[in-house]
């Protein structure tokens, strides 16, 4: 018996002596630019089961879409402690400093989702942005290969707008320089507001005099807003229109015919992963990249997940399959 007290006593001093982080409790601080929108509840809670199975606690805070209130957010964060912090940034451009004042306290820092510039980031993890972009445009050429199109960009201060704009361009100007599409607008949704899409809608349908054949839209709130305005025009179903994140209202717009396409990506596969690198970063462990970013001030390490196209064909074997939404949900 003495033995084993003794035995155990000396794994317990090796542990301490050779693995610090083992010894103490980890505390990661998730800093999330917008819990208003359905994808980052799913992101939040999904990323905190895992952390916690893996031992660390988590502080989650919401910025609602504002960039003081996330610098304040994190600062406070910095003051109880945490070891790792996982940041999806309402402004890209806005965190430098702060993000400067925890390397400074040897807090580790992981993008999530989307990535910050000019920042001394330790990693980020995504999806391919860029792959989004062109799933998006593609979906829609595939529909309408030619007439007139609205581009309706995200949010102008998130890096990710800019990366699918850069996929859907990929797919676009060709189109654009043979004169089968002819760009009628584009326009930029500020924090991605369903009710601002809605507004520039209107606005573009106006314009154009209701003369848009297809509107490449970013994500499945800001397409909401954009349909209800062609809705309101009697046009819903005849214009083809992109979106992404599978959300639940989009999915079933699909299966009514409104929205013609979103993609999906897999919010768990993210989530567990960016659990797994942000207890892995607060370990100092060797982290597996597949992909390096450019952020203005270094090549960021970074893991890219792949998106899925989702269209009327194949909701079933896609996010009903993996029980991102139920049958019943979906069709009822
Ligand atoms: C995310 C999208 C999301 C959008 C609005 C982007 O950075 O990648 O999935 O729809 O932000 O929250």
């Amino acid at each position: 018996m003495k033995m084993k007290t003794a035995l155990l006593s000396l794994v317990a001093a090796v542990s301490i002596c050779c693995n610090p982080a083992l010894a103490k409790d980890l505390t990661i601080g998730m800093s999330i630019d917008d819990l208003r929108l359905e994808r980052w509840q799913k992101d939040r809670d999904i990323f905190t089961k895992k952390a916690e199975a893996l031992g660390a606690k988590v502080l989650v805070q919401s910025a609602n879409g504002d960039d003081a209130a996330q610098i304040s957010q994190i600062e406070n964060m910095l003051n109880k402690n945490v070891d790792v912090l996982v940041i999806i940034p309402h402004n890209g451009d806005v965190l430098s400093n702060v993000i400067a004042e925890a390397k400074k306290e040897g807090v580790k820092v992981l993008a999530y989702d989307r990535l910050i510039n000019n920042a001394d980031l330790d990693f980020y993890v995504s999806f391919d942005n860029e792959k989004v972009g062109e799933l998006q445009a593609g979906a829609i050429v595939e529909k309408k290969p030619e007439g007139n199109y609205f581009l309706m960009g995200g949010s102008p201060v998130d890096n990710n707008a800019k990366l699918f704009r850069k996929g859907q361009m990929k797919v676009l100007q060709p189109l654009i320089d043979s004169g089968k599409i002819k760009v009628v607008g584009d326009q930029w949704v500020d924090s991605w507001l369903a009710e601002k899409a809605l507004q520039i809608m209107e606005n573009a349908l106006t314009a154009n005099k209701n003369n848009i054949d297809a509107v490449v839209a970013s994500n499945d709130a800001t397409a909401g807003g954009a349909i209800q305005a062609l809705s309101a025009q009697g046009l819903s179903g005849k214009v083809a229109i992109s979106g992404q994140d599978a959300d639940l209202a989009a999915i079933k717009r699909i299966v009514e015919g409104t929205q013609t396409m979103t993609v999906y990506k897999p919010i768990t596969n993210l989530a567990d992963k960016a659990a797994e690198i942000a207890v892995a970063l607060g370990k100092e462990s060797k982290i597996e990249s597949n992909a390096k970013l450019n952020n203005g001030l270094k090549e960021v390490d970074a893991y890219l997940l792949d998106p899925i196209v989702v269209t009327k064909d194949n909701i079933d074997s896609t996010v009903i399959k993996d029980g991102f939404h139920t049958k019943e949900a979906v069709y009822q």
